[in-house]
């Protein structure tokens, strides 16, 4: 048994902006499951009410510098995981986690440096613990701390760092004028540790100190150690190649499963498929395309409109929509560009192409459900949940060759392209729909994606396992494996 303290920005059901929020809601409560106790240390955001939280510890003064920050730790207990909640409504009783309608907040450096120091502060004085576990730039500094004040605290003298990286596309990067505000001294601002191209850059100082680094799957811990992956840490990262692996994040299939979805027309199975075919008619009425004929494919897109996703690949589709014998339900927003595109390509093939631009949960689950083929062609992608929940529901994902999407389809699964080109993505749609025409093997291909498990306590296994290394009590986990 370990006692892990997790420090993050954000955590279900409390506080999301992306699957970082799902993996703190979920890790711990399967962790406690296999054997460890742990704790979360988070914001007191507007979102989460004071009193529905008691007292841990009043007047805190957390040093960065010579500015004291005074901040109370209150705290609750939710499915048998203590959360603590950083009191400091100067900094965290805000609209909005990181920004305001779209501009990030002047002083989020040293808003999520007191995190980070408060945390240390709850490790010290409420809940000791043998590894502080900190997700992504917003918790990275948590190490830097840690060592900093390591030789001059004995409480911190056996405690281990872990730092999971969840997207290297946010790396929390500031002007150097802000380093003074930090409370660190100039010589954690040098290339080795804190500084990039003259700025401050919070989770290179988390990757210079952390006792481990994680991300979110295997083939994203070696992809990010590369430059087309590493978004100008991949030096950084190579240079600590020997305390880096990759944990796959789980699923809830208490939520996603097509046996017992509440969102869904019907219900289904591997053993009785009969009910996808109710949802495919269903979702089709919903988004009002022709229903007639279930022999031709659907395929889904559920996502943020972003580059990251490989809508350019998407967009590069277009012009060979006619001759791509298919209907498409498409979900998500973000990007205008892209949002204008789906809703020209509907406008153009209003038989073929359907489009709901929004966010909207109960309609995602009907498209996993209703759906033949999921398409899921990224850039990059660090673990990805939707081709999960599409194995699950039996929708054959067409996936790029990255990161998670890599690791948890297989050709007998779904289809896979490497190249990031267009010629490449319609090669592996052309493929799947060929494939498609043999409906048994089809069915058995669904059926081998259903079977999947990808649920959180494999992943709380591993976790378990590297806290258990950290420790100097278990080998070090396996190393990603070479491109
Ligand atoms: P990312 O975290 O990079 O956006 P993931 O695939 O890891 O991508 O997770 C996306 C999650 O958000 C999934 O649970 C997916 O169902 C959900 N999602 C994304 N866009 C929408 C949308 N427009 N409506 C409903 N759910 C969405």
């Amino acid at each position: 048994m370990s006692r892990i303290l997790m420090v993050s920005s954000e955590a279900t059901p409390f506080a999301k902006t992306g699957g970082l929020a799902d993996v703190v809601g979920s890790l711990p409560a399967a962790l406690r499951e296999v054997g460890d106790e742990v704790a979360v240390v988070m914001p007191r955001y507007r979102t989460i009410p004071w009193d529905s939280t008691a007292s841990a510890y009043d007047n805190m003064v957390v040093y960065a510098g010579a500015t004291p920050y005074r901040v109370d730790i209150r705290t609750l207990v939710l499915k048998g995981v203590r959360f603590f909640f950083v009191e400091a409504p100067y900094f965290f009783d805000r609209e909005g986690l990181y920004n305001y309608r779209g501009r990030d907040f002047l002083d989020n450096h040293k808003r999520f440096a007191v995190l980070s120091l408060a945390a240390l502060g709850v490790a010290q004085t409420v809940w000791p613990c043998d590894v502080i576990h900190s997700h992504d730039w917003q918790a990275a500094l948590t190490s830097v701390y840690l060592r900093d004040q390591q030789h001059s605290n004995p409480a911190f003298a056996s405690v281990k760092t872990l730092l999971t990286i969840h997207n290297m596309g946010y790396q929390g990067r500031f002007h150097r004028n802000e380093f003074p505000d930090l409370g660190l001294n100039w010589g954690w601002f040098t290339s080795d540790k804190l500084e990039y191209w003259n700025d401050v850059n919070f989770l290179k100082g988390g990757i210079a100190t952390a006792d481990w680094i994680s991300t979110v799957s295997p083939r994203y811990a070696m992809e990010i150690q590369t430059p087309e992956g590493g978004f100008g840490l991949d030096a950084a990262l190579r240079h600590r190649s020997n305390a880096i692996s990759g944990i796959l994040n789980g699923v809830d299939y208490n939520e996603w499963s097509p046996e017992k979805d509440r969102f869904t027309a019907a219900s289904y199975s591997a053993e009785n498929l009969e009910g996808k075919r109710v949802c495919k008619r269903a979702l089709l009425e919903e988004f009002r395309l022709p229903a007639g004929n279930p022999e031709r494919p659907l395929i889904g897109i559920i996502s943020r409109f972003a580059e990251q996703k490989g809508f350019d690949l998407i967009a590069g589709l277009g012009p060979l929509l006619p001759e791509i014998d298919a209907q498409w339900v498409i979900l998500g927003s973000g990007d205008w560009r892209y949002e204008q595109m789906f809703n020209e390509w509907h406008r153009w093939l209003p038989e073929k192409v359907a489009v709901w631009i929004g966010f909207n949960n109960a309609l995602a689950h009907r498209v996993e459900a209703g759906a033949d083929i999921f398409l899921m062609p990224s850039l990059y992608e660090p673990c990805g949940l939707n081709q999960i929940y599409s194995l699950r529901y039996g929708t054959v994902p067409v996936v790029r060759a990255v990161g998670g999407l890599d690791d948890t389809i297989q050709e007998d699964t779904g289809f896979k392209f490497e190249d990031y080109s267009v010629a490449s993505l319609f090669d592996a749609l052309r493929t799947a729909l060929g494939a498609w025409q043999n409906r048994d093997s089809w069915v058995e291909r669904m059926k081998r994606g259903m079977a999947k498990d990808y649920s959180w306590h494999a992943s709380a296994l591993e976790y378990s396992a590297l806290y258990r290394h950290l420790l100097g009590r278990g080998p070090a986990p396996q190393r990603p494996r070479p491109a």
